[in-house]
């Protein structure tokens, strides 16, 4: 964008302009509103080549199916994009401002938070540079393609005997505790009625495509590791996230804080709606894809409601 302030008053400000708020903007596209999407470019599963379980796109680049919406999308004449980041989000009258890095501010009657969450893993050498490739968080969206081969789960907490015992559909399964957390007698009776082989070495790194060295000095190849992140809300560099500047209620998630929404989207904050992945505990790309589509059409529908009549 030349500079924000040139830019008129939107109907609706979509912040986010992946999976989820590509799906809203479609909504108010077709509906002819003009709409303003913020997409700061750094979708979650950018680390990942390829989408899994999202329906006519199963094993399409990730890139691909985001770039393909955002074509889609930008076809229609009342849509604007920015290549930006929303550095501020306020109330401003009975519309929003929302404010860019150079001092700039676009107006929007509702906004659309569809900003996505931001993955923390645990400090284990060489788990970072695999993610997405051979260290995973989601079974079904990258297990299928392990070939029922070994798989490893990291051990972050207790949340992993959720991955340990749902992951020997995919492979055969080794917990590596890692320092984590202990099973107590039902957790290993659990484990063990599902298989699973528990190793009580720490790991001491990574290496290969997904080989766990223990401190002790064994390997033990994976064709591939699951590992549970934190999740947490992007920042918008002051500190603050969005949703805190805007005030909107969050809820405390196994992994991390999301926003509270209704089954409309709709957050405690009214004309501000929510959708994606910061919207639910855990998500993918279906699910953002359907949240944002009931986030665009509550958003459009609440600007019509402004006759106050039933619709
Ligand atoms: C490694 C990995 C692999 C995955 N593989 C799969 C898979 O195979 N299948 C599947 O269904 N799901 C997969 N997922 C999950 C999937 O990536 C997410 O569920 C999905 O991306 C959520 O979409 P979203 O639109 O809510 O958020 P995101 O895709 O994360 O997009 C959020 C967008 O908002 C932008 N943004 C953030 N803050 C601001 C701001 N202040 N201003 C402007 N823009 C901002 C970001 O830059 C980003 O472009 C995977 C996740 C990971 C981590």
């Amino acid at each position: 964008m030349a500079t924000s302030r040139e830019w008129a008053e939107f109907d609706v400000i979509v912040i986010g302009g992946s999976y989820a708020g590509l799906s809203a903007a479609m909504q108010l596209a077709r509906a002819r509103r003009r709409v303003l999407v913020v997409d700061a470019g750094r979708r979650r599963n950018r680390f990942a080549h390829h989408s899994h379980g999202f329906l006519t796109q199963d094993g399409s680049e990730a890139a691909a199916i985001a770039a393909q919406g955002k074509a889609q999308l930008q076809a229609y004449p009342t849509v604007a994009w920015a290549n930006e980041t929303v550095v501020s989000a306020a109330a401003d009258g009975d519309q929003f401002r929302v404010g860019f890095p150079d001092g700039g501010t676009a107006v929007g009657r509702r906004l659309v938070l569809a900003t996505g969450v931001n993955d923390t893993l645990p400090p284990v050498e060489g788990l970072g540079e695999r993610w997405g490739r051979s260290v995973f968080h989601c079974p079904y969206c990258h297990g299928y393609e392990l070939d029922e081969g070994d798989i490893g789960v990291l051990a972050t907490g207790e949340l992993s005997m959720h991955h340990a015992l749902m992951l020997p559909d995919w492979g055969r399964v080794t917990l590596f505790l890692n320092g984590a957390f202990v099973p107590d007698a039902a957790q290993a009776a659990a484990l063990a009625a599902r298989g699973v082989t528990v190793e009580a070495a720490p790991v001491a790194r990574i290496e290969g495509e997904a080989e766990l060295v223990l401190a002790d000095g064994r390997r033990l190849p994976m064709a591939g590791l699951f590992v549970v992140p934190r999740t947490s809300l992007p920042s918008t560099g002051g500190g603050a996230t969005l949703a805190d500047q805007l005030g909107c209620a969050l809820e405390a998630g196994p992994m991390g804080d999301f926003v509270r929404t209704d089954a409309q989207q709709a957050t405690s904050v009214p004309g501000v709606f929510c959708c994606g992945d910061m919207a639910r505990a855990a998500g993918n790309v279906a699910f953002a894809v359907a949240g944002g589509a009931m986030a665009g059409v509550a958003a459009h529908r609440s600007l019509i409601a402004e006759l106050q009549q039933p619709i």
